[in-house]
């Protein structure tokens, strides 16, 4: 990853991709204390749009303000440098990684004169899932990791050190034959997945856990606000791991992870054991609106 051609942005600066370097003794390798964001953009008929960029851009920004941090650029700013980090790279389609970190101006807890560095990559990226399962489905076991506590980290921001926690599940969960963990919050309710938030679909009515341990998923949003255009009800609610064996349907949600259907938890078949039919047309619908493809939704793409 590190050894390729192309351009990342670095602190207001595209630099050669072999030179996006940092010091050893960066802040944030160190303590995990940093935020992020994962941004598609997709090819459409325009060219490259960015799929709600500004949402996103707000949202990193959050994180930011939730840790303390103070990012030295404003919004526009960022959404310019996404936009040009697409660009530059003559990049059709792309996974944008924002990230803002704290530099080796000094080391321990203690240190209060940490500048904030921030980059934009960009790349091509297919199917976070593999291509071959956003049809068929995957296999996802119920974590042994919990979701964070809310008052151990901050699961409103998409910080750096939160995502220990999504690796041990997804490495235990992939140790074990799955595609996927599904985490439970500390009280034994469903949360989301490492890096995905949970849908599942029961009597025609999708549920979704509510925000209190899972990060607030621009993807959740847009399939909310999709599937309640299509008439099919959606409710939040807390959602116990026996609702998902028993439930129709079920699909993760992520800008990463797009909409994947959930063929089986924990070495059950949900449903008929592959993508169910509400699954099937948002996931259709979901294309469609980030290729541009549905006018009604084109207030959400920026083209690069
Ligand atoms: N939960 C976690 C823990 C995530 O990392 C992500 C990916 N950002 C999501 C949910 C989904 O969020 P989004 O739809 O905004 O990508």
């Amino acid at each position: 990853m590190a050894d390729r051609d192309g351009l990342i942005w670095y602190d207001g600066e595209m630099v050669p991709w072999r030179d996006a370097r940092t010091h050893v003794l960066t802040h944030t390798l160190h303590y995990g204390m940093g935020v992020f964001e994962g941004v598609r953009a997709y090819q459409t008929e325009r060219g490259p749009a960015i799929f709600r960029l500004e949402e996103h851009t707000r949202r990193l920004f959050r994180s930011a303000h939730i840790l303390g941090m103070t990012i030295p650029y404003t919004p526009a700013e960022l959404n310019a440098a996404q936009v040009a980090a697409v660009r530059d790279n003559g990049l059709k389609s792309a996974y944008l990684r924002p990230m803002c970190f704290f530099g080796a101006e000094g080391m321990g807890l203690r240190a209060d004169n940490l500048q904030v560095h921030v980059i934009v990559a960009a790349w091509e990226w297919g199917a976070y899932l593999g291509a071959e399962n956003m049809e068929r489905g995957i296999r996802v076991k119920t974590s042994s990791f919990n979701r964070h506590h809310v008052n151990v980290t901050m699961c409103k921001a998409k910080a750096n050190g939160n995502y220990m926690n999504s690796m041990m599940a997804l490495q235990e969960a992939l140790a074990c034959g799955c595609d996927e963990a599904l985490l439970l919050d500390t009280e034994g309710y469903v949360s989301e997945g490492s890096g995905e938030n949970f849908f599942l679909i029961s009597d025609g009515v999708i549920y979704t856990p509510d925000l209190t341990s899972a990060l607030d998923g621009i993807t959740r949003r847009t399939i909310m606000t999709l599937a309640e255009e299509c008439g099919i009800p959606v409710r939040e609610k807390r959602i116990t791991r026996d609702e998902v064996y028993a439930a129709d349907e079920a699909f993760f949600t992520g800008t990463a992870a797009e909409v994947t259907p959930i063929r089986q938890l924990d070495g059950r078949s949900i449903g008929h054991g592959g993508r169910g039919p509400i699954t099937e047309k948002l996931q259709t619908l979901y294309f469609d609106v980030v290729k541009g493809r549905h006018p009604k939704h084109e207030g959400w793409l920026t083209y690069v």
